[in-house]
């Protein structure tokens, strides 16, 4: 490292620990270390280091000179931003309650991650996954060929046009891996009445980047996501994928500022609509004993977890069982964050955790509101005696709704 380049470093940390020792401190004269208990990572790796009370901790740290960022960049890849720790943090229920103010543990981990790509402390595997998505514009979904050509070819055959005042945006995962879903998706939407298009050229939202710490890379593609919904009209975006809807509510209004004139809708809050206006008719009977994965990135860190329910309720013949604890104690499964591609065998084993879970309710199903989700839980759920199976919500939808979803 050149001396300029070490200048700008610890500018930079310099800057970073200027913007969030209050918070730390607030953390860190506290200390209760409630948040452990709910911490999904903790749960399996039982690492003090990798608690949200060393993420604070680690900054009081860095103010009084005792770490730098290169002690601690490592750490912070133990996070799947599922916000947990938010919500059990007694910082969030006390302060929450008189000045509206959260524990940000989500945003302190993404911050320091910013800092240490920043300042060229880059996990590898996060390195390449970034990189690849800059390439083809969209991110790479393990072993599946990924490109601009084919980023809407799961539409094939269903006479969708680009363009609209309301578009369905379709991620990574769903649009070149698990192409029935979005096809279940359009022919939900076209049964309840409800007129959509599609982008002219959709890239990646740029979330999963911001995640990882990539923020010069997540504005670039939400810059021409933008550009793209201003240049067809564009009012509302439709997503299926939580990281999608939260990408869009919390990371692209951070962007674009009061410019940002988009209306964002989650898919169960408008199917659980459709459903609740008798527009959708949910009538052919699903005979099977189920439980619903809350998806984080809508349960906890959105506050969505009535609309899967509402939904899950109305389908006939569903035994729908549902877990204990609704909001912080909901179980995530290990995939958000990175946490799958730089850490796989801790998203393994977190998921694990969660089919554990559902089958003290003895479900054989699964249902899950969240793409990314799906593949560390199905596989957890097919190494399992009895098999419990993994579906989406949207797929049951169908099912019910007399769909018949072509692949
Ligand atoms: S994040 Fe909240 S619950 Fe956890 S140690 Fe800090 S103050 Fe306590
Ligand atoms: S956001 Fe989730 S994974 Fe990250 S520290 Fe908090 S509870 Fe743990």
């Amino acid at each position: 490292m050149s001396s300029d380049e070490s200048t700008e470093a610890g500018d930079a940390q310099r800057e970073f620990v200027e913007q969030w020792r209050d918070p730390a401190y607030n953390c860190f004269s506290s200390g209760h270390k409630f948040c452990r208990n709910v911490c999904p990572v903790m749960q399996v790796t039982r690492n003090e280091n990798h608690s949200p009370t060393a993420f604070h901790a680690n900054i009081v740290a860095m103010e009084q000179g005792g770490l730098t960022v290169a002690d601690v960049a490592e750490d912070y890849v133990h996070c799947t931003q599922c916000g947990a720790c938010e919500l059990r943090c007694p910082n969030t229920l006390m302060a929450g309650d008189f000045y509206r103010a959260r524990t940000r543990t989500v945003d302190v981990v993404k911050a320091m991650r910013a800092l240490a790509v920043e300042s060229g402390l880059e996990q590898p595997n996060w390195k390449r996954w970034v990189e690849a998505t800059v390439d083809r514009k969209n991110e790479p979904v393990l072993d599946v060929p990924v490109s601009q050509e084919n980023v809407a070819k799961w539409a094939e055959g269903l006479g969708l046009e680009a363009g609209g005042e309301t578009i369905l945006f379709v991620d990574c995962e769903a649009a070149f891996y698990r192409t029935s879903l979005p096809r279940a998706v359009a022919l939900i939407l076209r049964a309840g009445g409800v007129e959509f298009g599609l982008m002219r050229e959709q890239w990646c939202c740029g979330g999963p980047a911001a995640e990882m710490g990539y923020v010069a890379q997540s504005r670039e593609f939400a810059e021409h996501n933008v550009a793209d919904w201003r240049a067809i009209g564009a009012r509302r975006i439709i997503t299926l994928d939580p990281h999608d809807y939260i990408t869009f509510t919390e990371d692209y209004p951070r962007y674009f500022g009061p410019a940002y004139e988009f209306e964002i809708v989650h898919i169960t809050e408008l199917v659980a609509e459709l459903v609740r206006d008798g527009k959708l008719q949910l009538s052919k009977p699903i005979e099977r004993v189920a439980t619903y994965h809350d998806p984080c990135r809508l349960n906890k860190r959105k506050g969505i977890h009535q609309s899967p329910r509402e939904i899950l309720r109305a389908i006939p013949g569903l035994d729908f069982r549902d877990v204990d604890h609704v909001t912080q104690w909901a179980y995530c499964s290990g995939a958000g964050a990175g946490l799958s591609i730089e850490r796989p065998e801790l998203t393994r084993a977190i998921s694990g955790q969660r089919l554990d879970r559902a089958a003290q309710l003895d479900v054989d199903l699964l249902v899950s509101a969240c793409v990314w989700s799906e593949r560390p839980l199905t596989e957890a759920g097919e190494h399992r005696e009895p098999r419990i199976e993994v579906r989406d919500l949207m797929e049951l939808v169908a099912e019910s709704a007399g769909l018949e979803v072509t692949p």
